[in-house]
């Protein structure tokens, strides 16, 4: 057994330095003069010990918000403008204060935290983005952020049908994250309609892709 784990050991180290090689130019690249590349954090809710909301079919909410996650890293692979990094690729616990340590380490352009709503009433659905609400007044930059992204899911979304519930000021841990800042909810769990779709990629994609041109949007790009 100690035999077999050095390769295991040797393959995680080269999978570490890759992670280093690709996060190290995209920092560096961060003011250069051609293109300027704009550092986007996109924090995948809860996740480890935190499965967030509980919804039919038993899902867990730290699934779904990863899986759009990655989804928006890899649209935006062909887009040398800009540079996507995930607070987490996997399913591992992570506090907001880490969180948005990960967001000051990259030196962010924005920080969009993406998670999916529940409530005791299965009625309940559609998407809103949240902003916190002492940053909402203090910095002009995330309430136009916000309005950005909810643009773009409602109408990405509104097309299915999906209820538009807009943007609403909350108080959020996002409040300490130092640039423009917004939490999507991107759907409710707890909606037979809504819950199904949100486990399923086509509809995961058109969620990410709605983020991308809200950020592109907000970016002016
Ligand atoms: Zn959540």
């Amino acid at each position: 057994m100690g035999r077999a784990r050095r390769p295991m050991r040797a393959a995680l180290g080269a999978l570490l330095a890759l992670g280093v090689g690709v996060l190290g130019p995209l920092v560096g690249e961060a003011g250069g003069e051609a293109t300027r590349r704009w550092v986007v954090v996109i924090d995948a809710g809860h996740g480890g010990r935190d499965p967030g909301a509980l919804g039919v079919g038993g899902v867990q909410e730290k699934h779904v918000t990863l899986a759009i996650a990655r989804l928006v890293e890899i649209f935006a692979l062909d887009d040398p403008r800009l540079a996507i990094v995930l607070t987490r690729r996997q399913d591992v616990t992570l506090s907001l204060k880490e969180r948005i340590a990960i967001a000051e380490r990259v030196d962010a352009d924005l920080y969009i935290s993406v998670h999916a709503n529940a409530h005791t009433t299965p009625g309940a659905r559609g998407v809103e983005t949240l902003v916190p609400a002492s940053k909402a007044r203090s910095d002009p930059r995330t309430l136009r952020l916000a309005r950005a992204l909810q643009a773009q899911l409602a109408s990405q979304l509104g097309a299915l049908g999906v209820p538009d519930r807009g943007v609403k000021a909350q108080r959020l841990y996002l409040r300490w994250a130092r640039v423009p800042a917004a939490l999507v909810e991107v759907g409710f769990l707890t909606n037979p309609g809504e819950g199904r779709r949100l486990q399923e990629l086509w509809y995961q994609a058109r969620i990410a892709r709605a983020l991308l041109e809200g950020v592109r949007a907000f970016l002016g790009l």
